[in-house]
């Protein structure tokens, strides 16, 4: 079986980890979001493909809920000392090593979906990432009196200061990646994994062609909210859902995402079982739903969640 899924970093990785762990002999494929990449003190940072790498092998930091575990920052208090940087955003010392890494294949030349694999083949992730485009689009956020890095207003401002709009700077000229539009053309099933809808899934579905090429697909699509009880799981989501008027409910990001048939990239929709009350206006809206838990808190949890998500799909 072929799973192709869409995902950002936090939940995108603890999602992957479920169809991972239920579907071993799968062939599975993660498009992912690059809005949040950036060059910083002198590299190309990619906070998605490195949550989702790090969280894959076994390397992420999971009390701190980013970075590598084992981390030091000692590079990072030498960058403070010069007063370069961002004191607000500190990079460890393991983490920079995949930074001069990626930005050493960068700057030879390579695009970023040629430099995934180099980095990715040191561990066996079990799935294949692909950066969404391998144009550099970055989200900015719009803000009163200004513009700035979705990274600034997000892990400075901690999403605080209202959002106006987001733009995804560069996109219009963007194009998907090499192997995205085969990986959903190819796919058994597509995914959405419970990911912010508007900066990680909102991000990849804009770059142009690609929104277009989960459309096409023969395979059903099917999407996990990642709101349960009317809030976000971790982070601060809700932000970014107020700034397009999308209200912070599980009925309303399906809503947003909207049913294929009625130009939307949606067949079918997993809420959480507190939200069982969303199933009737989302299948109105021409989308299967269905009330099942949706905490990915272990293995097990995580496993039954993407068993859902394949099922719902493959009963479409
Ligand atoms: P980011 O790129 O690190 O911000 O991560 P993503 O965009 O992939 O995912 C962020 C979203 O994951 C947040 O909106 C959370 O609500 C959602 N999320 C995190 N943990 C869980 C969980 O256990 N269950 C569900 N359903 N959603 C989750
Ligand atoms: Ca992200």
């Amino acid at each position: 079986m072929k799973i192709t899924v869409l995902a950002g970093g936090v939940g995108g990785s603890r999602f992957l980890l479920g169809v991972r762990s239920a579907y071993p002999d799968a062939d599975i494929t993660a498009i992912v979001n690059v809005g949040d990449d950036m060059w910083h003190v002198g590299v190309r940072i990619a906070p998605d493909l490195d949550t989702i790498m790090y969280t894959l092998a076994g390397q992420n930091n999971t009390s701190r809920g980013w970075g590598r575990v084992g981390e030091s920052e000692r590079v990072a208090g030498e960058l403070r000392a010069y007063g370069v940087g961002w004191p607000w955003f500190t990079l460890g010392d393991l983490d920079l090593g995949t930074h001069l890494a990626r930005t050493h294949y960068l700057r030879s030349g390579l695009p970023l979906s040629q430099v995934v694999p180099l980095l990715t083949s040191r561990w066996d992730l079990g799935v294949t990432l692909l950066p969404s485009t391998d144009s550099e689009v970055e989200t900015h956020v719009r803000v009163e009196g200004g513009s700035m890095h979705f990274q600034e207003w997000w892990t400075r401002h901690r999403a605080s200061l209202p959002a106006l709009a987001f733009d995804f700077v560069g996109v219009s000229s963007a194009v998907p990646a090499p192997g995205v539009v085969a990986a959903l053309a190819e796919a058994d099933v597509v995914l959405l994994a419970p990911s912010n809808p508007v900066v990680s899934i909102g991000a990849i579905l804009a770059i142009p062609g690609l929104a277009d090429a989960v459309r096409a697909t023969s395979a059903p699509v099917v999407g996990v909210s990642p709101i349960i009880a009317g809030a976000v799981v971790r982070g601060m989501a809700d932000a970014c859902l107020t700034a397009i008027g999308v209200s912070t409910s599980a009925d309303a990001v399906a809503l947003h995402y909207g049913a294929r048939s009625a130009e939307g990239v949606l067949d079918g929709w997993l809420v959480d079982t507190a939200d069982d009350a969303a199933v009737a206006p989302v299948a109105s809206a021409g989308i299967t739903a269905r009330a099942v838990p949706l905490w990915l808190s272990d293995d097990a949890t995580r496993a039954q969640v993407a068993r859902d998500a394949v099922e719902l799909a493959l009963a479409l």
